[in-house]
């Protein structure tokens, strides 16, 4: 008896869970109204320097994010103008729990964990995010390659890791971007070595001669210059959401 009770609350708590994700989703690509983005930084290393970097970061410096946005959204002809709005929210002490390098379960329970930490830490008032941009930053001079970055789709939390470098503030968002479609459903578009795939981690498929192109597809990440070469976009200026990417998060039918 108390046996089947326990399998009844479970499944009970799956129905609610499984619910909340379906309607979260649905909520996310009907974009009736503007999705609300709280970007949390943390102090990855420390390190003064990375300190006397966030403590510069105003809402206003990330504009650039809401801009690609309005943009992008003008391009697909969205009925809403402003499809992102984005807010700073306070920095967060504690830092998330260490990401598993591989293996199915070990990536489900760390996707637990995160949801459970970014619960804990959220000390945001009077603003409810639907979308939760946890950036670590890193001072470049201790750390000159960054650990991956990740967005989930479950939870619709990403977790970005940063440099705190003035230099690198349009890369940065580049990132930011990237990892934040990933929680509207929008996939990756490169293949092994980071390279776009073809045609739709490219900007631009059909130019003429098709190499080197100008932008960068947001999920493909990087600008193709040939087949076996591409580079970092330095700014969201040179960044397009391409026609897949645009189906996947709910812009095109
Ligand atoms: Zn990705």
């Amino acid at each position: 008896m108390f046996k089947l009770f326990r399998v009844v609350i479970l499944l009970f708590i799956l129905f609610v869970v499984g619910a909340g994700t379906v309607l979260t989703k649905w909520r996310s690509t009907s974009w009736k109204r503007p999705q609300q983005v709280a970007v949390y930084p943390l102090n990855a290393d420390g390190r003064p320097q990375t300190q006397q970097y966030i403590a510069g970061l105003t809402t206003e410096s990330f504009a650039p994010v809401t801009a690609f946005f309005e943009r992008e959204a003008k391009h697909y002809q969205l009925p809403i103008g402003d499809p992102v709005y984005l807010k700073l929210g306070p920095q967060i002490q504690q830092l998330p729990p260490e990401q598993p390098a591989e293996g199915r379960l070990a990536i489900m329970l760390y996707s637990l964990q995160l949801r459970w930490w970014a619960w804990k830490n959220d000390a945001m008032q009077g603003y409810r995010p639907d979308i939760r941009l946890f950036v670590l930053y890193h001072d470049p001079a201790l750390s000159p390659r960054l650990p991956h970055s990740l967005g989930l789709e479950k939870g619709q939390i990403g977790v970005v890791h940063a440099f705190a470098d003035r230099e690198m503030t349009g890369s940065n968002q580049v990132v930011m971007v990237h990892e934040l479609l990933h929680t509207l459903g929008a996939t990756d578009k490169y293949g092994p070595g980071g390279l776009p795939s073809y045609p739709d981690g490219y900007a631009d498929p059909e130019r003429q001669p098709r190499y080197p192109q100008i932008h960068a597809e947001i999920m493909g990440g990087r600008i193709p210059m040939s087949p076996d070469q591409a580079r970092t976009p330095e700014s969201l200026k040179l960044v397009l959401v391409g026609e897949v990417t645009a189906r996947e998060i709910g812009w095109r039918r």
